[in-house]
């Protein structure tokens, strides 16, 4: 069982199996980002050895991030392997975090390989908000896929950032809308992830006065509701639905971090906010098992206690030199 340097107990992965996307969400990454040469990506068939190595050392929780998960070639196979490993009883649990794009064409292909549950990004129901925050997506095809993963019997979990003057108004019809459609919905707070030229504090709306006024005009109680991530639950008395927040910021959830993530180039990365990572593809490409091995003990001795995220009027760039779509969310 792998712990860090804290006694944090470290069973959860998170895989960004590419950096590409199709889409530019506007907090994520830079319109004109370039993406990483193909020969940097790891292989379809090094993710995998590096998943059996990671769950060989006591990680059961696997989620496929990126970039969109569903853009990647041959991700099937990913998700295929995951699959028997947790028919083998070595995992409790595959998911993946996707923007929906391309779900309507993946979501039987999914249920068939065991995936249950799926948090779907979604920022506006405007479908010129969408195209605005995405920069070219077509709301249309999301509300399509997501229709399609409830119908495949797959619960699905909607991701909104909260971003001040753009859906900070419409977050309630979002939430009534996720409630229609048998969602739950987690609220999370930009994080100042990548320079993306513009403010990150513009785009920054505090949760802790937030929340206060969502519990409040949504009577909402908090809840023992938990999943593998950060999310602070809360439900109302008289629906089923639960809501998340993911407040990074405003209300730090370190110290029960269980989790560290993967890079498409085979970094590992042991917390989302800071810079420090553990390179895995030399030894994964030159050496041993073994190898390997020593260096994700290496990574947990240094996993940092927590974040060091700040946004202030003065800060233009990200606090992390990497954008959210290489690390993964
Ligand atoms: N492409 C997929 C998607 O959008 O769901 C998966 C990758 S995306 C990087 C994962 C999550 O990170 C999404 O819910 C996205 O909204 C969130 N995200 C991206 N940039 C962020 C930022 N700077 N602060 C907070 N959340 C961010
Ligand atoms: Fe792509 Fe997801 Fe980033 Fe949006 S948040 S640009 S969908 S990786």
């Amino acid at each position: 069982m792998l712990a860090d340097q804290f006694k944090r107990k470290i069973d959860y992965l998170r895989v960004s199996v590419t950096d590409r996307c199709d889409l530019r969400c506007t907090y994520c990454m830079a319109e004109d980002v370039t993406f990483l040469p193909r020969q940097e990506v790891l292989s379809i068939e090094e993710i995998i050895k590096l998943i059996d190595v990671f769950n060989e050392l006591g990680v059961k929780k696997f989620r496929l991030t990126g970039g969109e998960p569903l853009v990647r070639k041959n991700i099937i196979s990913v998700i295929e392997h995951l699959f028997e490993l947790k028919k083998q009883n070595k995992i409790l649990e595959h998911t993946l975090t996707t923007n929906g794009t391309n779900l309507e064409k993946y979501s039987p292909i999914l249920k068939k390989n065991g995936i249950n549950r799926i948090n779907v990004s979604l920022d506006s129901l405007n479908p010129e908000k969408y195209k605005e925050i995405t920069k070219w997506g077509k709301l249309e095809k999301v509300i399509n896929g997501i229709q399609s993963a409830i119908n495949e019997g797959i619960k699905v979990k909607i991701n909104t950032v909260l971003t001040q003057d753009f859906n900070d108004e419409e977050i309630f019809e979002i939430i009534d809308w996720c409630k229609e459609n048998s969602c739950d919905i987690s609220l999370i707070e930009i994080m100042p992830i990548g320079s993306i030229g513009e403010k990150r504090f513009d785009q920054y709306l505090s949760m802790k006065s937030f929340e206060e006024k969502l519990v409040k005009k949504l009577d909402l109680n908090p809840s023992k509701y938990r999943t593998n991530g950060p999310s602070r639950y809360f439900s109302n008395s008289n629906s089923d639905q639960k809501i998340g927040i993911i407040s990074a910021i405003s209300h730090n959830f370190c110290d029960t971090c269980n989790r560290v993530r993967l890079t498409c180039t085979g970094k590992l990365y042991m917390c989302l906010g800071q810079n420090d990572f553990v390179d895995l593809k030399f030894a994964l490409r030159n050496q041993s098992k073994a190898d390997i091995i020593k260096l994700i003990e290496y990574a947990m001795s240094i996993k940092p206690k927590a974040h060091n995220f700040e946004i202030n009027k003065s800060n233009y760039e990200g606090y992390v030199n990497r954008y959210m779509n290489e690390t993964g969310g």
